[in-house]
């Protein structure tokens, strides 16, 4: 990707952990790198079609000059949050944050923050065979529609299917997949969706049983990952039919990191 980058802008403010420090205030520099796409601008010469760095310089010197943070990692994160969150172009940053007159009572340069933040390509799978399953899965569409910190949802269409698993005893179920973009990490995301299935009151008491909301992360960009809470691509998205046809349709060419094959021929194999 390319890059707008923002060298030692000054800014008085009154970030810090001692009272002084907020009262009195001081001098912190700002690096930043703004990830965007620049050859369309450059092509035409028009800034209507690139990020103002001058806005936002102005931005972040107003973001910082407002708030009072303990910490320059606050400074960091909150900062880069918000110019992702306005600068709708720039799809990653790289912020840093220094701060040479720090009270540490020896002789240094300066110290620094340096951070790397953006937005994240995701893919997850929504699930539900109990009560009103439009009604489920439309709330938790919506509520993911809501959240500031996604954008650009897309939803498939959602299709019907006999219950899949050991339990076999249990009513159709109605399966779709959305994607989106957010500035959350996978285990926040995770959490963010345990949230929605709980507002969906899940009982969770059979595994495979009947549940009024499921939703499983399929990808996160092209991040694969295995920890005790987390398998990312979805450890059995390939077996599923249900997951592979909406996913089809939303992106039958992306190539799944460890299988080797797009999300069609994955669902050729299956079929
Ligand atoms: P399943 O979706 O396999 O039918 P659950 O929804 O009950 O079962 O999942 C239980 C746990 O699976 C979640 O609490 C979560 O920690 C873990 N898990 C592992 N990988 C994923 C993933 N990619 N998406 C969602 N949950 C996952
Ligand atoms: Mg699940």
């Amino acid at each position: 990707m390319d890059e707008i980058r923002i060298e030692d802008l000054k800014i008085y403010a009154y970030h810090g952990v001692y009272a002084e420090e907020n009262e009195k205030g001081q001098d912190f520099y700002v690096n930043a790198v703004l990830y965007t796409e620049t050859r369309e601008a450059g092509k035409e010469d028009a800034l209507t079609l690139s990020t103002d760095y001058g806005e936002v310089c102005h931005f972040m010197n107003d973001f910082l000059k407002i708030h009072t943070f303990q910490l320059i990692e606050t400074m960091a994160e909150k900062t880069a949050e918000q110019v992702l969150l306005h600068f709708p172009l720039v799809k990653e940053m790289d912020i840093e944050i220094r701060k040479p007159q720090a009270p540490i009572g020896l002789p240094f340069e300066s110290v620094s923050v340096k951070i790397h933040r953006g937005w994240h390509k995701v893919y997850v799978a929504l699930g539900s065979n109990m009560g009103d399953k439009q009604a489920y899965i439309e709330n938790a569409l919506q509520s993911i529609k809501k959240n500031e910190k996604i954008k650009n949802v897309k939803v498939s269409s959602f299709i019907q299917t006999a219950p899949y698993g050991e339990v076999k005893e249990q009513d159709d179920f109605l399966n779709g997949v959305t994607e989106f973009e957010t500035l959350y990490t996978p285990e926040e995301l995770l959490e963010f969706l345990h949230v929605l299935e709980q507002e969906a009151n899940r009982v969770r008491e059979i595994h495979w049983g009947p549940r009024t909301l499921d939703l499983d992360i399929i990808f996160y960009d092209d991040l694969v990952m295995d920890t005790e809470q987390l398998t990312i691509p979805h450890a059995d998205m390939h077996n599923r039919e249900f997951v592979l046809r909406p996913l089809c349709e939303l992106t039958k060419y992306y190539r799944h990191p460890l299988l080797g094959k797009t999300v069609s021929e994955l669902l050729e194999t299956l079929q």
